[in-house]
């Protein structure tokens, strides 16, 4: 049964080398692609554009995904494909559900189907005039973390976390991270298929180092990134190069050296020659203690730590007192204004 192998829908032609797929199985699943009814387009992501799609029997709404692929003569891997399917089976709260994977080998056009969500943070911020509550701040925190401790124990890393991939309801005050495990599938382009540069303003300085090792704590770092914007309603580390990207984190946190950072030297992009910043107060960046107190500047300082596995994990920054009063059995319920 054709899910069972790669819980791909393939439409036309079996993937290359893949087992022959009954054809009545690939026209079921071009059925089933056919009866989502492509919308309005919602925008352009890092991997292609996303469109609002209404499935024609049930109603239900999902944000249709376009893969643009790089080698479009060639086909997807059965490796990407096995891969991506797989993130069919992360079921959380606070992870935007791949619902399905529709895969046109003919044309060679990948689509992902995810759970719709109406706003992403970026939007949502602006609706707001950039003025989040300290409520609301806290909740977002801690829902984001709640995906990310999920997802990492389940060894599946984002690597490109920010507010564009970061999904609210508002209605029900819930958030959802989006396109967790893509990076991984299909490997971040330096620009969209656009042309548009993708952004580095929430990038961990290992990856801006040129770091080849890294893991999980770079989600840490973007969260770290994006909890400022939220408070201030501007992104924290603005770069539009990597080194403008590595020197705007550098004149918060200071300049990194063996001390800030054990093993700093060794990343292949380090140079010695770099300009020396002291590190300043967090406190003099974020301000409007009323939107995030002490506790919560204390949490950001301990996500933006240089040395990668001495940044807080995920599921211990949920037990940080930050949230001691947060009441977690209600948080991502309470509808938030739009
Ligand atoms: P992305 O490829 O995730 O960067 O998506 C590009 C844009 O499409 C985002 O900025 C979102 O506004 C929108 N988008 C992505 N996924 C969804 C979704 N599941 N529901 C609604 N909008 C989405």
């Amino acid at each position: 049964e054709m899910t069972s192998v790669t819980g791909v829908q393939t439409c036309a032609l079996p993937i290359c080398g893949e087992a022959e797929m009954a054809a009545g199985a690939q026209a079921d699943a071009s059925a089933a692609f056919k009866q989502w009814k492509r919308g309005q387009k919602l925008g352009e992501g890092t991997f292609g554009e996303v469109y609002i799609a209404t499935h024609e029997i049930t109603g239900e709404k999902a944000a249709l995904k376009k893969i643009k692929l790089e080698c479009e003569d060639e086909g997807v891997p059965g490796t990407t494909l096995r891969e991506v399917s797989l993130l069919k089976e992360l079921h959380h709260p606070n992870v935007v559900q791949l619902k399905d994977v529709f895969y046109m080998p003919n044309d060679s056009k990948l689509y992902l189907c995810f759970e719709y969500c109406d706003y992403d943070l970026k939007k949502y911020m602006k609706s707001c005039q950039y003025k989040l509550s300290a409520n609301c701040i806290k909740s977002f925190t801690y829902q984001m973390l709640n995906g990310l401790s999920w997802c990492h124990s389940h060894r599946i890393f984002h690597r490109d976390l920010k507010p564009q991939n970061v999904l609210v309801d508002p209605k029900r005050g819930t958030l959802k991270l989006a396109d967790f495990g893509l990076a991984r599938a299909f490997t971040v382009p330096l620009r969209t298929y656009t042309h548009e540069v993708v952004t580095l303003w929430y990038r961990a300085p290992e990856i801006l180092l040129g770091g080849k090792q890294y893991s999980v704590p770079v989600d840490i770092w973007s969260v770290g990134t994006i909890i400022p914007e939220m408070v201030t309603g501007q992104p924290l580390f603005p770069g539009d190069s990597e080194i403008d990207e590595l020197f705007k984190i550098f004149r918060l946190l200071g300049t990194p050296n063996e001390n800030l950072w054990q093993g700093v030297q060794q990343l292949p992009d380090f140079k010695a020659e770099f300009p020396k910043w002291k590190p300043r107060n967090l406190r003099e960046i974020v301000q409007h203690p009323e939107r995030l107190n002490d506790q919560g500047l204390d949490l950001i300082a301990q996500m933006l730590k240089y040395t990668p596995n001495e940044r807080i994990v995920a599921k211990d920054a949920l037990e940080h007192p930050y949230f001691a009063n947060l009441d977690k059995a209600t948080v991502g319920t309470i509808p938030l204004p739009i």
